[in-house]
């Protein structure tokens, strides 16, 4: 449920309102919009008939919550969110970002090459996987801690602030010790432990949509990370499975708006995984800027066709550095900035 207060209510009101449902035990979450101020209840809701809240005249309405998600939607939260990675870059205003790196970490000489070229072009975010979620056990799985290590030298050299992803609970307080952003990966999406865990640490945390996820259980998954007290997910489109098999898969950017319209988190676009194909990540990632995204996700190497991963789908710095400058022309159109 969420109690909407008059338009002319004061915060005397609303703390009024607020301390009676504490009082009833209900956990609160109050949004202060510029227009009105919206305060969700969490609890059992048939406790909620006795408190005739309707009654005060500070109080407009109290309505029920018909989506399966609350701390995440938009129902309880009108305004956009802006999530903080560091006081530079936040997600979710005007500034679009661009996380950009290679899939994974291959060496300290390949990692800080493409940071310095990445940066150099615009980026604003450095990524690259220590532990990486192979399809076959053969493939190579990261370097673990000394990728983190490594991840950590580039930071100290560029600035640029870096994400990676975290595949297991025991590794959490790990990776956190050296992330600025922590992934969840497709394939983990719900493995609902992680996400409870990541609840619980106040760091930032890129979740991408599984590869068969449905928008809402997208939606849903943020809301496990929120529901534990971490208010700081931003979403990340990354494609879904289809019949289609030219692409690696289908990239959804319809789910762009649709997440938008759901829900206030941000939203980021990966046209590297969303497409499998580097000739194809330009087009896409002007297409998801166009669709509103808050960010971008691409990857990138000096070498691609030496990548120990995702080589076919990685930007050379110089196609990197075009891709960036059409990005560009395309966010002052759309009123943003990148
Ligand atoms: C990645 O970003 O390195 C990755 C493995 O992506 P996804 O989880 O979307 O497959
Ligand atoms: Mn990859």
């Amino acid at each position: 449920m969420i109690v909407v207060m008059a338009p002319n209510a004061k915060s005397e009101h609303t703390d009024s309102v607020i301390n009676r449902l504490k009082k009833e035990g209900f956990e609160v979450h109050l949004s202060q919009g510029v227009s009105r101020t919206i305060i969700g209840i969490i609890g059992d809701k048939t406790r909620l008939t006795g408190l005739a809240l309707e009654a005060m005249s500070s109080v407009e309405k109290v309505v029920p919550i018909l989506r399966p998600f609350k701390l995440a939607g938009r129902d309880f939260k009108p305004e956009d969110s802006t999530v903080e990675v560091t006081p530079d870059v936040k997600f979710g205003g005007k500034k679009i970002h661009v996380i950009a790196g290679p899939c994974a970490v291959e060496g300290e000489n390949q990692l800080m090459e493409i940071a310095k070229e990445v940066k150099a072009s615009g980026a604003t975010l450095l990524r690259g996987g220590a532990f990486k979620p192979r399809t076959s056990p053969y493939s190579f799985q990261g370097m673990e801690e000394e990728g983190l290590k490594i991840l950590a030298a580039a930071r100290q050299e560029t600035g640029l602030p870096i994400v990676t992803e975290v595949m297991d609970v025991r590794n959490i307080p790990l990776v956190a010790r050296y992330a600025d952003l922590l992934q969840v990966g497709a394939r983990n999406m719900q493995n609902f432990f992680l996400l409870k865990e990541l609840g619980r640490i106040q760091k930032p945390i890129l979740l991408k949509r599984g590869a068969s996820a449905t928008i809402e259980e997208w939606i849903l998954a943020a809301e496990y990370i929120m529901s534990e007290g971490n208010h700081n997910v931003i979403l990340c489109e990354r494609g879904i499975r289809t019949f289609e098999t030219y692409t690696r898969n289908t990239l959804d950017l319809s789910a762009v708006p649709a997440a938008k319209n759901l829900s206030h988190l941000p939203v980021v676009v990966d046209p590297s995984h969303g497409t499998g194909k580097w000739s194809l990540v330009a087009p896409m990632a002007r297409a998801a800027i166009a669709a509103g995204a808050d960010g971008l996700m691409i990857e990138t190497h000096c070498r691609p066709e030496e990548a120990l991963s995702d080589g076919q789908q990685s930007l050379t710095p110089e196609n990197f550095s075009e891709t960036m400058k059409q990005m560009q022309d395309l966010a002052s159109v759309m009123g943003r900035e990148l």
